[in-house]
């Protein structure tokens, strides 16, 4: 038998960041009364005519610049004509060709190294209504709520070669687009979806063979799931000498599996025209030039940056995954130069007080100057490890000033050698036979010795300089 191996194209939706939709001045909003958010535009009432959203665009072009493609001087709405209840126009109006952004891609990292996956192109297009069944009223109502939502579609070459490599590929280009706050990316409110394109075909072969498509996958596990499926529902078809067939897939999550939905309609079968009621999209090199000025930098550069300026792989990633830590992580770091220490500060105490308490780093009491008080005390040994994070609570109900806290509760260590002198002098004087059978050579009673400091300062004394004066003292 011959081996084959999987092909993998995406269709990526993310929903794009504006207060309103596509083509009118509805609010994009969830959760409200159905038809409260709709007008003669997003409803399709003939004669409205539709006005293009600048921020959607640019959202669409900062997209494209992140992800190195080419982003369109002039691009074209079409009509994509089909029918639907949720689709009152009786089109979708998005772009055909040329698209706002083409080419451009990411790069991905798996087993066998590096590896860059190629976009197709990016386009502008507006979202549908929804469709609610109403079982116990026998009835299908409409909500157009949705109707206009701006929305994105990325498309990838078929450049992708496993479910590990399409996981990895949609995890990282959400990341950016989240990021860059293109999108909110929720992908339990379908903010982000993907249609996952998959065929098997001889290794090595330079060719493409027939394709199933899977629809709306909104979760990451979910596309793995597919792909994993129709690997081998289409491994099992090869197998037994049966074609693949072109068509429109859903995948199943409660049964693990993927069912047919449609045979696949081809592009001509939407008659795509040009949108006659829109004029071309226009994005001068000026306005453009503005844009990329204006993009910050991406989660990898930031990455890169923070394991430069010593933090740990784990730590990076914990603060790029939270919404405003690497800013919290900068205010504190400006303060008080330990990045390292300022990182595991956050990760190990402030990020899950933030998570427990439900708010984001910057909102939090616990100002970054306070953690990197807080730093600077552990730093110069005023606060041993243990007393800052017992501090840390009552910071970050209250937030303040850490240095006063801690006198208030007396438990800075004690760091000033004259007093720890004064405490090994007592110390050696009390345990003759110990030192003797240390300067006899036994040297591991040293920490016994230190122990004993630690008891008479009540845990006070600052250990590392407790040791450093015994060992002195005892070789003089
Ligand atoms: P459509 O818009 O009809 O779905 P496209 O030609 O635009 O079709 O391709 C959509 C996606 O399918 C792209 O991501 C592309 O890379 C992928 N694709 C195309 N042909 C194949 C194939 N034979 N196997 C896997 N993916 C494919
Ligand atoms: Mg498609
Ligand atoms: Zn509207």
């Amino acid at each position: 038998m011959i081996e084959m191996e999987p092909v993998i194209g995406l269709e990526i939706h993310a929903q794009l960041k504006t207060a309103t939709k596509l083509f009118c001045s509805c609010p994009v909003a969830r959760g409200d009364e159905p038809n409260s958010h709709i007008c003669e535009i997003c409803s399709g009432q003939p004669g409205a005519l539709p006005r293009l959203n600048a921020r959607a665009v640019e959202l669409a072009a900062r997209a494209g610049l992140a992800l190195g493609a080419e982003v369109n001087e002039i691009s074209i709405f079409s009509r994509k004509n089909y029918f639907y209840p949720d689709l009152p126009n009786g089109f979708q109006t998005s772009q055909l060709d040329p698209p706002i952004c083409q080419g451009g891609g990411l790069a991905i990292e798996n087993q066998t190294g590096g590896k860059f996956i190629r976009l197709n192109r990016i386009h502008l297009e507006d979202d549908a209504g929804k469709c609610l069944h109403d079982e116990q009223r026998g009835q299908t109502l409409v909500d157009l709520n949705r109707a206009g939502t701006p929305l994105i579609e990325i498309v990838t070459e078929p450049d992708l070669a496993s479910s590990a490599q399409a996981v990895e590929f949609i995890k990282k280009l959400h990341e950016i687009l989240v990021h860059l706050e293109v999108t909110e990316g929720r992908l339990e409110e379908g903010e982000f979806r993907c249609d996952v394109n998959i065929s098997l075909r001889p290794a090595g072969a330079a060719y493409l063979t027939t394709r199933a498509e899977i629809k709306n996958l909104n979760s990451f596990r979910h596309v793995g799931q597919a792909i994993e499926y129709e690997i081998e529902r289409q491994t099992g078809l090869y197998d037994q000498g049966q074609p693949v067939i072109q068509e429109t897939r859903l995948f199943d999550p409660a049964r693990q599996e993927t069912r047919s939905l449609r045979s696949k309609e081809e592009a001509h079968d939407y008659r795509y025209f040009t949108q006659p009621d829109l004029p071309p999209v226009v994005v001068t090199p000026a306005r453009l030039a503005a844009l990329r000025a204006a993009l910050p930098p991406l989660p990898g550069q930031i990455r890169s940056r923070l394991l430069a300026q010593g933090l740990t792989g784990e730590q990076a990633a914990v603060l790029l995954d939270r919404r405003q830590a690497v800013e919290y992580f900068d205010l504190a770091s400006q303060i008080f130069d330990q990045p390292g220490r300022l990182a595991a500060l956050m990760t190990e105490l402030l990020l899950p007080a933030c998570q427990r308490d439900n708010i984001s780093p910057l909102e939090a009491r616990l100002t970054p100057a306070t953690l990197a008080g807080l730093a600077r005390l552990m730093a110069d040994n005023t606060l041993s490890r243990r007393a800052a994070y017992d501090l840390f609570p009552e910071l970050w109900e209250k937030g303040g000033d850490p240095a006063a806290l801690a006198r208030a509760r007396g438990v800075t260590q004690v760091s000033d050698a004259g007093a720890i002198a004064a405490l090994a002098a007592e110390i050696i004087a009390a345990h003759p036979a110990e030192v003797q059978n240390y300067r006899a050579g036994q040297t591991k009673i040293l920490s016994f010795l230190v122990g004993q400091l630690m008891r008479r300062s009540q845990g006070a004394a600052n250990p590392k300089l407790a040791g450093e004066v015994l060992t002195k003292m005892l070789n003089e």
